[in-house]
């Protein structure tokens, strides 16, 4: 109802909805104003619309309804249409958080928040629905007393009349009436018609040792009192479950989770990616069945959308999914889980480049939901920044493995990529007719190829990286870009045919392992042998339902999965994640030994852990190797308190990419300049430094570490604003990337 003009002003106050236009262009400046006529009574914070904008109808959602427009109300448009999809306000000031805190745009803000399939491009994948038809009593005396009726109309009556109430559309083409033919009938009187709205609902595969319902044992029991207590509180509180593999992690959050549903109250679990997690899916799907939701991005449009609005509707009370399910329209949240913590997988490589476990901080504190996030290798600043919940023991009471770290430095090269001991336990294996697992973080035959007359090497032709051999295929591949191209016969520079093939990568050890434990099946996981839609639980399915075999593959195989026949683990080459300059190097390193250390012996046979490796006295092979997290952690945050590196500063990198060099350089050198006027005098500006190319650009990085984030994020929001808005900018890909990873 339009209020009633106040005497004298000559305004007429009127609902006003501001719109963001889900444009992606920088210099957009919205929220932009619309006028909502009566039929668009319904329109609130959250809604979609359709909005003529210039001379384009564009899809725009609503951040506000306000009364009164700073715009006089002739030059106000009316939006052309409502869609039916919308987020709910608090997504909308969760999206537009994002898009202001990692530097991006409100479009791109708010599209994380929209049902499935709304955005840019449109409005998304259709409901599903059915029709049904019923008989009416006028249909079935229609039978009787002899009125005309068509062959199909007869038999589509003698159908309904058969089967008390009603039958699908679908099931009537049988008697050769399509829908058509089913709306002519029911014009006529002799059927009900009515439309039905299908849900489709993923299916759920099962991989991996089954779980009933244990009782609690007294760490988890103590651990889920600590979360129900702040629950019952209705406080905002974020814990640390810390606990090695095994010790019963999952049964706390599934606990958690019946614990906020039985106080009316809805959860989010966010797993790494869901391909990673079968078990932990499947699990949290059994204990609540159609409770559950699930949102990924291999559901097809259509389930995503019907599992986004059973979650929107309530009918869902538990979301699962990946880093995206951060953003679900779960109700009235008050628990969010993040199981594995520490996996990067938490942070989006795209615009926005946000991180989901910073969101859901974010979140549960505008929720008033507990957030507990759960690892047996935390990152340092979990450890550092968050109470801890203690489970110090495998829920079945079986010890954790022993280590033996294998020094590779004192074999000769002689002896190939695997130690004297790994291929004497391999051999053990196959003579008790055994599992093993094999972890080379490094997929394809050898990292790289040369040429043994000239030294020539073979490089990407768009990124300063070697190509790397995959002997299956035939081909040298470029792993940042996907080029490829056929394995060299000979050396283009000097005609020379001995090429030399340098180091090991998963195809090549799975054949040698295949000859140390022949006869023994030997199974392949990394990205390229997971490539095929549903191969990767398929490999995972086949080792499991193998009675013996090695599983070899990329750190795929140290995720997720719970094999408890597995009585051997192998990492190889475990330093090789130590050696890329990166501040998180050690904590990668440390969580990939020490979570395949921890996955091995789960069964009753016990088992044995070895870790082949350049760097034996590094603290993150030396801690994994004791199982000691707190020793590594608290070494490791010492180290980042010297170096200044989080979580004791923030950091935010800018990257600059041109397809010259000299472009990048530019607009990075510009972007210094700029940014040494408006950033706090506290941030430290590194660079701008040169970052090997990649996909044909030449890039150049500005990293700036900050004690404080507010300042720097909003110095950096304004100077990439102003550079959108210059000339600065064109032709320049720039990526700006708070808390890097
Ligand atoms: P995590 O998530 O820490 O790896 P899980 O919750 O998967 O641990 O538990 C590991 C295994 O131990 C599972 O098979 C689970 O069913 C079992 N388990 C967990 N808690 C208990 C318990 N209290 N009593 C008996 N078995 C348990
Ligand atoms: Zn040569
Ligand atoms: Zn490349």
């Amino acid at each position: 109802m339009p209020l009633p003009a106040p005497y004298g002003t000559g305004i007429t106050p009127m609902a006003i909805a501001k719109v963001e236009p889900l444009l992606t262009a920088r210099a957009l400046r919205g929220p932009f104003d619309y006028a909502l006529p009566e039929r668009l009574a319904g329109v609130g914070v959250g809604s979609v619309l359709v909005v003529p904008f210039g001379r384009q109808r564009v899809v725009g959602v609503v951040v506000e309804v306000a009364e009164s427009s700073e715009l006089p109300p002739e030059r106000l448009a009316e939006p052309l249409e409502a869609l039916e999809a919308g987020a709910t306000p608090e997504l909308v000031r969760l999206g537009l958080w994002v898009a202001r805190e990692y530097c991006s745009t409100p479009a791109r803000g708010l599209e994380l928040v929209l049902p499935p399939g709304v955005g840019r491009a449109g409005r998304g994948a259709a409901a599903r629905t059915e029709v049904l038809a019923k008989l009416t009593p006028a249909g079935r005396a229609a039978l009787e007393d002899g009125t005309r009726l068509g062959p199909i109309q007869r038999a589509v009556i003698t159908a309904l009349a058969g089967v008390e109430g009603e039958l699908a559309a679908g099931g009537l083409q049988a008697a050769g009436a399509d829908l058509a033919a089913l709306r002519r009938m029911e014009a006529r009187g002799m059927v009900e018609l009515r439309t039905k709205q299908r849900a489709r609902r993923p299916a759920i595969v099962d991989v991996g040792a089954r779980s009933s319902r244990p009782a609690l044992n007294a760490a988890q029991s103590a651990a889920l009192s600590s979360i129900t207590g702040v629950i019952d509180r209705s406080e905002h509180a974020e814990l640390l479950l810390h606990g090695v593999t095994g010790s019963g992690k999952t049964e706390v959050y599934l606990a958690a989770a019946e614990a906020v549903l039985a106080r009316g109250r809805g959860a989010i679990v966010l797993v790494p990616e869901i391909a990673l997690a079968p078990q932990t899916v499947s699990r949290f799907a059994s204990r609540f069945g159609d409770g559950v939701a699930l949102l990924h991005s291999r559901l097809s449009a259509g389930e995503r959308r019907d599992e986004w609005h059973r979650l929107r509707s309530g009918e869902a009370m538990v979301c699962v999914g990946p880093r995206s399910a951060v953003f679900a329209p779960v109700r009235d949240l008050g628990l969010i889980v993040v199981d594995e913590e520490h996996d990067p997988s938490y942070k989006q490589e795209g615009d926005p480049r946000y991180d989901a476990r910073e969101v859901a901080v974010r979140r549960a504190q505008s929720a008033g939901a507990v957030l507990v996030c759960g690892s047996a290798t935390p990152r340092p600043e979990s450890w550092d920044r968050l109470p801890r919940l203690e489970l110090p023991e495998r829920a079945d009471g079986i010890a954790l493995p022993e280590v033996d770290v294998l020094d590779m430095r004192t074999t000769s090269g002689e002896s190939g990529p695997l130690h004297a001991q790994t291929v004497q336990a391999l051999s053990q294996i196959r003579d008790v007719r055994g599992k093993a697992i094999v972890m080379l973080n490094r997929r394809g035959w050898s990292p790289f190829v040369s040429c043994r007359s000239c030294g020539r090497g073979w490089g990407c032709p768009e990124c300063d990286v070697s190509l790397v051999v995959h002997k299956g295929s035939g081909r040298l591949r470029c792993h940042h870009c996907g080029h490829s191209e056929a394995l060299p016969e000979s050396c283009p520079d000097c005609g020379s045919v001995t090429l030399a093939r340098h180091g090991a990568g998963t195809e090549r050890v799975a054949e040698l392992i295949g000859e140390a434990a022949s006869p023994l099946p030997v199974f392949r996981l990394d990205s390229d042998s997971a490539a095929p839609a549903g191969a990767h639980l398929e490999i995972l399915r086949r080792f499991e339902a193998s009675d013996a075999g090695v599983l070899v593959g990329t750190q795929m195989v140290g995720k997720g999965h719970d094999f408890p026949d597995v009585v051997l683990s192998v990492v190889l080459d475990a330093d090789a994640t130590l050696r890329f300059p990166d501040f998180r190097s050690e904590e990668r390193t440390f969580a990939l030994v020490a979570q395949l250390a921890g996955r091995s012996g789960r069964g009753p046979k016990g088992g044995r852990v070895l870790v082949q490796t350049l760097a034996p006295e590094a603290p993150a092979i030396r801690h994994a190797a004791m199982h000691d997290t707190a020793g590594f952690l608290t070494t490791e945050l010492e180290r980042r308190r010297a170096l200044g590196y989080p979580p004791y500063s923030h950091l935010v990198r800018l990257e600059f990419g041109a397809p010259e060099s000299a472009r990048a350089q530019d607009a990075a050198e510009t972007a210094h300049g700029r940014l040494a006027e408006v950033l706090p005098s506290d941030v430290q500006m590194l660079g701008p430094a040169p970052r090997f190319r990649l996909r044909g650009k030449h890039r150049r990085q500005l990293l700036l570490k900050a004690p404080e984030r507010e300042g720097v994020v909003t110095a950096v929001r304004s100077v990439v604003d102003e550079l959108a808005a210059g000339r600065t900018l064109r032709g320049i890909s720039l990526s700006v990337d708070v808390d890097p990873q």
